[in-house]
């Protein structure tokens, strides 16, 4: 990094730095994010974390799982906060990595009130959302002049699996023409239901996006009432977002990435 002709802040010892790995595409981890992999003395991360930005990390630094992954049972929110902080009182730098942005659908926002309380220094680095770096891969613009001035960021799972209960749906389905539902697999049918309920139409297209930014990206294109057959037929893996509103249908002529994908599969370059 010492070619950049700026100057990144110290990762100081005894600190964490809670950091936003983005979607996938290695390519969308911030200056800092950065920075920080190569300057931590542990990196503890999530399941969502490309194993390709986990390569970025100094060769030195010890990397600390703190995810569900093959059937081995999750770190408890309390533990992940504990470690951290021991780390950082160990005089670590650490690195609290998560997908995407921390602060969103990422309880970002519980780990950094325990090392508040504890006294551990921290900085915040945003990371690219799934929902902005989903959709400009799938090539569906956020908001689009004439379209739409408002989008939703929503969560499709409360804590115990079901919808969220906190959620107006009436006001939401009313108020914002473009929905991007996070963690939708599992209760499509539930959201779908939910949202025709409210007043969308029964007919009204819908996107999911899988594995977006990475070469296994895959957009299904559906629509309200079909869309817990077509994942299922499909056979899309999460990660995924439910994406709902006006702006979806420019991704017919905006689908840049996945022309790339499909030329690099016939080159067999993939
Ligand atoms: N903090 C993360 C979200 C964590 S919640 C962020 O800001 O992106 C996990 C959900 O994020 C997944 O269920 C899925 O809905 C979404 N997600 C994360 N990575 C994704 C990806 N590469 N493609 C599609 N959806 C993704």
């Amino acid at each position: 990094m010492n070619s950049l002709p700026l100057t990144l802040p110290t990762f100081e010892v005894a600190s964490v730095w809670l950091v936003g790995a983005g979607p996938g595409d290695p390519g969308l981890l911030t200056l800092l994010a950065l920075h920080a992999l190569d300057s931590a003395d542990v990196v503890v991360y999530d399941a969502l974390v490309n194993e390709n930005i986990l390569k970025l990390a100094n060769p030195k630094a010890v990397l600390e799982y703190a995810g569900k992954r093959g059937g081995r049972p999750s770190l408890k929110q309390p533990d992940i906060s504990k470690s951290l902080i021991a780390h950082a009182l160990a005089g670590k730098r650490v690195l609290r990595l998560k997908g995407g942005d921390p602060f969103v659908f990422g309880r970002g926002g519980e780990e950094v009130l325990a090392l508040a309380e504890a006294g551990v220094p921290f900085r915040i680095v945003p990371g690219i959302t799934a929902a902005i770096g989903g959709l400009a891969y799938a090539g569906v613009p956020a908001t689009h002049r004439g379209m739409n001035s408002a989008v939703t960021f929503i969560t499709g799972h409360a804590d115990n699996g079901d919808l969220p209960r906190d959620v107006d749906w009436e006001g939401l389905v009313k108020g914002s023409p473009l929905l991007i539902i996070y963690m939708p697999i599992g209760n499509l049918e539930a959201l779908s239901r939910r949202l025709i309920k409210a007043g969308r139409k029964a007919n009204e297209k819908a996107l999911l996006i899988s594995r977006a930014t990475t070469p296994n990206q895959r957009v299904v294109e559906t629509t309200l009432a079909t869309c817990g057959a077509d994942s299922i037929n499909s056979g899309i893996q999460p990660p995924a977002l439910f994406v709902v509103g006006v702006t979806i249908s420019l991704h017919t002529d905006l689908s840049w990435y996945e022309a790339i994908l499909d030329r690099a599969d016939k080159e067999g370059t993939l």
